[in-house]
């Protein structure tokens, strides 16, 4: 008799995001004529760019001809857009990263929830709370969690770096010593992110305890302020302790088309032994490589016209953001990020939980948000909104804030 993988029995259930959608349905089907507003996706809604589409017309046109068309992808993906990531992403802001140090993938959540298994079973892995779910869970399965505790709703062997106002969402160096280490920055769900020089004392705490930071610059192109790193390789050190993960979904729409890479530098080791020849062996054995069109697509991403029209979406999201923060304090509420990231992360009024107050708000104004409990327990208490709503409404949403 065949027996399963046993840690998939221990993921707690109820999923965040069908709790919220069981909870929409029915009040949308006892208030059929109450219209919802949604700022609780956390996925695009603008059109893929004008170039990006080009460029992928033109690559499915290769694809119909037998001189131009092409069949599996090299192992670490085409050249071209290697060659167009490493130019605009790197060299542009003096990181030394070169080519055959990225590796194209199908996007930053596969990546995130794969790169662990290139590491020992024992290791001990620290992740700030609240956090996006994929790096505990993928470590559930793989078995590095221990046992969880639904009162708390924390894992025995997995070290919780709290991230609330009382820090201002910067992690604290755990007292226990981690083996790996995940920051999302800048962050989802809270919106906000770390200096240029917080991040480096993260690289030099890393390098001193032998760890490995295993980096998501998913939201990277939201970033507005000077002091603030859009890659991690930008610290000193950072080769020999960083993995950096990043997505072509939220600078560029790319959540259906799906693209993204890992830079895995060669200088990161372990005893002698390459991170970047394991992650090479994997990426071999278990991909088989993003398709050519969506490589194409990745490559228009970093065209002259491709990054003046993506940095107009980028823009549009920004200005609800703002939006959304303004109007909030206008009306007496705490908020957090919205400046270098899409998201906006509130403090709950009066005291409520995060789901009393998502409870509040679809009642009351109609708007569906998410609730901050719902990514880790010190996300208890606050309540999280995104900007990736249409302008108009994103206005009509704080307008019916407003008259609460
Ligand atoms: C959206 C998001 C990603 C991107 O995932 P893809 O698989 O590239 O679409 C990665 N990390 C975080 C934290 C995200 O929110």
């Amino acid at each position: 008799m065949f027996q399963i993988n046993e840690n998939y029995q221990k993921l707690p259930g109820s999923y965040l995001f069908s709790a919220i959608a069981k909870k929409v349905a029915a009040y949308s089907e006892k208030n059929p004529d109450k219209p919802l507003i949604r700022l609780g996706i956390g996925d695009v809604t603008q059109p893929i760019a004008p170039a990006i589409i080009e460029a992928m017309h033109k690559a499915v046109d290769e694809m119909g001809q037998a001189e131009t068309f092409h069949g599996y992808a090299p192992d670490l993906g085409y050249a071209f857009l290697r060659k167009a990531i490493v130019e605009n992403d790197y060299k542009a802001r003096g990181c030394e990263i070169s080519e055959d140090e990225i590796f194209v993938s199908d996007g930053a959540k596969s990546d995130s929830a794969n790169i662990q298994e290139i590491f020992a079973v024992e290791n001990k892995i620290a992740v700030c709370d609240p956090v996006y779910p994929v790096y505990v869970d993928s470590n559930v399965m793989a078995g590095r969690t221990g046992v969880y505790d639904p009162d708390t709703e924390r894992w025995s062997d997995v070290i919780y770096m709290p991230c609330t106002a009382e820090n201002n969402f910067a992690p604290e160096f755990p007292k226990a010593a981690p083996d790996l280490i995940y920051l999302c920055l800048p962050n989802n769900p809270t919106g906000t992110t770390l200096t240029k020089a917080q991040l480096q004392e993260w690289v030099d705490y890393a390098n001193k305890t032998g760890a490995v930071i295993l980096y998501d610059g998913a939201y990277e192109a939201y970033i507005s302020e000077e002091d603030v790193a859009h890659s991690i390789y930008e610290c000193k050190g950072a080769q020999t302790c960083a993995i950096e993960l990043k997505s072509f979904s939220k600078n560029a729409g790319f959540t259906g088309v799906r693209l993204g890479y890992a830079v895995v530098p060669k200088a990161l080791q372990c005893n002698g032994v390459s991170l970047h020849d394991m992650w090479a062996r994997r990426h071999g054995t278990k991909f088989n490589g993003a398709p050519y069109i969506v490589q194409r697509a990745g490559e228009a991403v970093y065209s002259p016209e491709g990054k003046e029209q993506i940095k107009k979406q980028v823009a549009y999201y920004m200005k609800n953001a703002s939006a959304i923060k303004q109007g909030l304090k206008e009306n007496g509420y705490t908020v957090f990020g919205g400046v270098n990231a899409p998201y906006i992360w509130l403090k709950t009024p009066e005291g409520m939980t995060s789901w009393e107050f998502f409870d509040f708000l679809l009642e009351r104004a109609n708007v569906v948000g998410t609730p901050g409990s719902g990514f880790g327990p010190s996300g208890e208490g606050y309540f999280r909104l995104t900007a990736f709503g249409s302008y108009e409404n994103t206005l009509a949403a704080l307008e019916r804030i407003a008259k609460l």
